[in-house]
């Protein structure tokens, strides 16, 4: 039977800057060959258009993009000649916060041992997904200067946290467990709730509140809480106990570049940036990568696996698993970049994935 062929959707596209460039034209080109019934339409919104015309967003352009879209597909935004990184922040914060996309999902799974940098962990070691709140946090350039490049300057950068932000994300982090399953098919149980509530009381304590009420609405998961620092170090001793980690968007922000050290570097990693029932945005894990950009060099696996999250996302569930399948076995066959010890480069790469999708 399997669940009812979904509706034709429509994409926006905005590959970005630097390496954003050359991943995205290779998840467009795996998203076509998996036959999935989708529109894309692009957007030039990054640096070069920055500079020709002085344009981050249009003026309509979150509205756009929340009304006649049903997912966004991003690349990358940061480009050395920027210096202020303006662009970057407007463009992509400004989807995260203007769109309300307060949760930032990203999973976590080694595909081949091979890629892992621990001693004897294997693919079903690691298998855990991270859910950061996206919205609030020190991310929202609240606070000041006072007295600027004198001795006695201040600076203060404000912790958000509200009520509402972390009610929703932590119940979202719940609600996850019940909609996806691990890697050997059982449902997810387990809730980690990370955070820093011996040094920073305030924060910590609406947390720790939170996270108490709610998990008594869920009595068939499990729970647990770690301090952020143990919690770095417990991921690289031994990151087989983890499942659902729930955390701000600061520690968020951390761990998940150190959860992407256990999956093969940060080119392997996706991410999404969702809010149930809008239109929510997938963008890979890396940056815009200066040094490597326009040499054909980029792991472009991290792309494709975003696009995969996001087909998913939308329903097209046997393309989003034939796409996974298609760059585990790239994996396997060493069909890689050389970031992950192949010798192909990212339109090679890209062409090889979008292949063996298209064989199925
Ligand atoms: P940002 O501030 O946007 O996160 P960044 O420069 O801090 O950017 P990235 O651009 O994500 O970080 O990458 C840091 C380094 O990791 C790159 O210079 C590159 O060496 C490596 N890297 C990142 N993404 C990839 C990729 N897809 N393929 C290969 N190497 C990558």
């Amino acid at each position: 039977m399997g669940s009812p062929k979904p509706s034709k959707k429509r994409i926006a596209i905005i590959p970005g800057d630097g390496i954003g460039q050359e991943v995205i034209p290779q998840a467009l080109k795996v998203i076509r060959a998996s036959g999935a019934d989708v529109i894309t339409t692009e957007f030039d919104w990054g640096a070069d258009r920055y500079l020709r015309d002085g344009t981050t967003v249009p003026a309509d352009g979150f509205a756009t993009l929340g009304r006649d879209f049903d997912a966004i597909l991003a690349g990358a935004f940061g480009d050395p000649r920027v210096k202020t990184n303006i662009h970057a922040k407007e463009i992509l914060l400004g989807m995260r916060f203007k769109m309300d996309l307060y949760a930032n999902v990203r999973p976590v799974r080694l595909l081949d041992a091979a890629l892992c940098p621990l001693k004897g962990v294997e693919p079903k070691d690691v298998d855990f997904v991270v859910i950061r709140e996206n919205t609030e946090g020190v991310y929202t350039d609240s606070g000041g200067v006072f007295k600027q490049g004198t001795p006695d300057e201040i600076a203060i950068q404000e912790d958000i946290n509200t009520s509402k932000g972390v009610e929703r994300i932590i119940r979202y982090a719940f609600e996850y467990c019940e909609r996806h399953t691990k890697l050997d098919g059982t449902l997810r149980s387990r809730v980690l709730m990370c955070d820093k509530s011996n040094a920073m009381t305030h924060a910590g304590g609406l947390w720790q509140r939170m996270f108490k009420e709610i998990s008594a609405e869920y009595p068939k998961i499990s729970t647990q809480h770690m301090y952020v620092d143990a919690l770095c170090m417990q991921m690289v001793r031994d990151p087989r106990p983890f499942d659902v980690i729930v955390t701000n968007n600061m520690f968020g922000d951390i761990i998940t570049d150190l959860a992407a050290g256990l999956q093969g570097g940060l080119g392997m990693a996706a991410s999404g940036n969702i809010h149930p029932g809008k239109t929510s945005m997938f963008e890979p894990v890396h940056g815009s990568a200066p040094p490597i950009a326009g040499k054909n060099l980029a792991n472009p696996f991290g792309a494709i696996l975003t696009a995969a999250m996001m087909l998913g996302h939308l329903g097209f569930t046997r393309e989003s698993d034939r796409i996974e399948a298609a760059v585990l076995e790239g994996v396997r066959q060493g069909k890689t970049t050389q970031d992950i010890g192949g010798t192909l480069g990212t339109r090679e790469v890209g062409d090889w994935v979008a292949e063996r999708v298209g064989q199925h």
